[in-house]
C-alpha cells in the first residue's frame, strides 16, 4: 500500500474512534516518533501533532453528543436533564494534555497509551481507582480486565450503565514493571502526586454528586490518607465538598471471593444509591455480588 493511501486508512480508522467513543483517540510518545521518520517530506504528515489536530479538535460549545456518549440518550440518572456538552469539550482538552504528558519520565517511555477516563462528562456519579493495568494500558480505558468486568457488573447492579457514570484512575500511566510485562505495581506516592493535578480537572468539571474510591490507592491518591481498608471502606468522606464513598477495589473481590466481602461492597453501594436519592428495589436490597 502507498503511504498516502495506509495514511487515508489510518485517518479514517481515528475518525471511526473519535465517533463512537468519550475520548480522542491518541498515541504514544513512541509511536508518534516512531511515525516521524516515516513521514513523507512533503508535509503530508507533518509531524505528529498536526496529523491528527485538525480532524480531532475538541467539539465546541452547543455541539452534540455522538449517539450514546450523553444528551437525550443518557439513561438511568437524571435522565431528563440536557448533559453540558461543554464539559466534553473540556475533559478533551485535558486528555489532550494527557496523552502528551511526560511528567513521570519512565512511566511515558513504558506505555503503551494513556488512560484518561471512560464514561458521561455530566456524570453525577465517579468511581475512581488507582491505575491502568495491561488490559486497560492495551486498550486505552480505565477498567476492562477481570476487575473492570466486576465493576460493571456492580454498576448495572445499581441500575447504571457504564456511559451514566464517569470511571477514572489516579494514575492516567500503567506503573512500568521494569523487566516484566506482567503483572501490575501500585503507583509511587510521587507518581500519584505528579499525575493527581488531571483528576482533580476531572473531578472539577465533571462536578459529580458522589465520588466512589475504590481501594486504599486510590483513597490515598484523593484523601491522601493511609489506613487498613477494613477501617476506611463504608464510611463518608468529603472531596472537596463532594460526599466520598470508600469501598473495596474490584481486584479485592476478585481475589477474595468471599461473600461476606462481596455484600460489604454492594451495602457501601446501597448507601450511594441512597445518597444519589435512587429508589433501590427489594431485588437489590437482597442482591449479592
Ligand atoms: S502518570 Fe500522569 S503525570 Fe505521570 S506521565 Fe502519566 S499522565 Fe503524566
Amino acid at each position: 500500500m502507498q503511504f498516502p493511501q495506509a495514511l487515508e486508512t489510518v485517518l479514517e480508522t481515528l475518525e471511526r474512534m473519535r465517533d463512537q467513543s468519550a475520548q480522542h483517540p491518541c498515541a504514544s510518545r513512541r509511536a508518534l516518533e516512531a511515525l516521524t521518520p516515516i513521514a513523507p517530506a512533503d508535509g503530508v504528515m507533518g509531524g505528529a501533532a498536526p496529523l491528527v489536530a485538525p480532524k480531532f479538535a475538541a467539539p465546541t460549545e452547543g455541539a452534540s453528543y455522538p449517539e450514546g456518549l450523553g444528551g437525550p440518550s443518557r439513561t438511568g440518572i437524571d435522565s431528563a436533564a440536557p448533559a453540558k456538552v461543554g464539559n466534553a469539550a473540556k475533559l478533551s482538552a485535558i486528555n489532550e494534555r494527557v496523552c502528551a504528558c511526560v511528567n513521570c519520565p519512565n512511566l511515558a517511555s513504558s506505555r503503551t497509551q494513556t488512560v484518561f477516563g471512560v464514561g458521561h462528562p455530566d456524570a453525577d456519579l465517579m468511581f475512581v481507582g488507582e491505575a491502568p493495568g495491561a488490559d486497560e494500558d492495551a486498550q486505552g480505558e480505565p477498567f476492562v480486565g477481570r476487575a473492570g468486568q466486576l465493576l460493571t457488573k456492580i454498576i448495572k447492579a445499581m441500575g447504571f450503565t457504564r456511559e451514566d457514570v464517569y470511571i477514572a484512575n489516579v494514575l492516567k500511566c500503567r506503573p512500568d514493571t521494569p523487566g516484566s510485562s506482567y503483572g501490575n505495581r501500585p503507583p509511587t506516592p510521587r507518581e500519584m502526586q505528579t499525575c493527581r493535578p488531571y483528576l482533580m480537572e476531572q473531578i472539577d468539571i465533571i462536578q459529580p454528586k458522589v465520588i466512589v474510591a475504590l481501594g486504599a490507592v486510590a483513597v490515598e491518591g484523593l484523601l491522601g490518607t493511609r489506613a487498613p481498608m477494613r477501617e476506611l471502606r463504608g464510611q463518608w468522606n468529603e472531596f472537596n465538598g463532594t460526599p466520598l464513598m470508600i469501598t473495596y477495589h474490584p481486584a479485592y473481590l476478585l481475589r477474595n471471593q468471599s461473600p461476606s466481602e462481596k455484600r460489604k461492597v454492594w451495602e457501601d453501594m446501597m448507601l450511594v444509591l441512597d445518597r444519589l436519592e435512587k429508589p433501590i428495589s427489594e431485588k437489590q436490597r437482597n442482591y449479592f455480588l
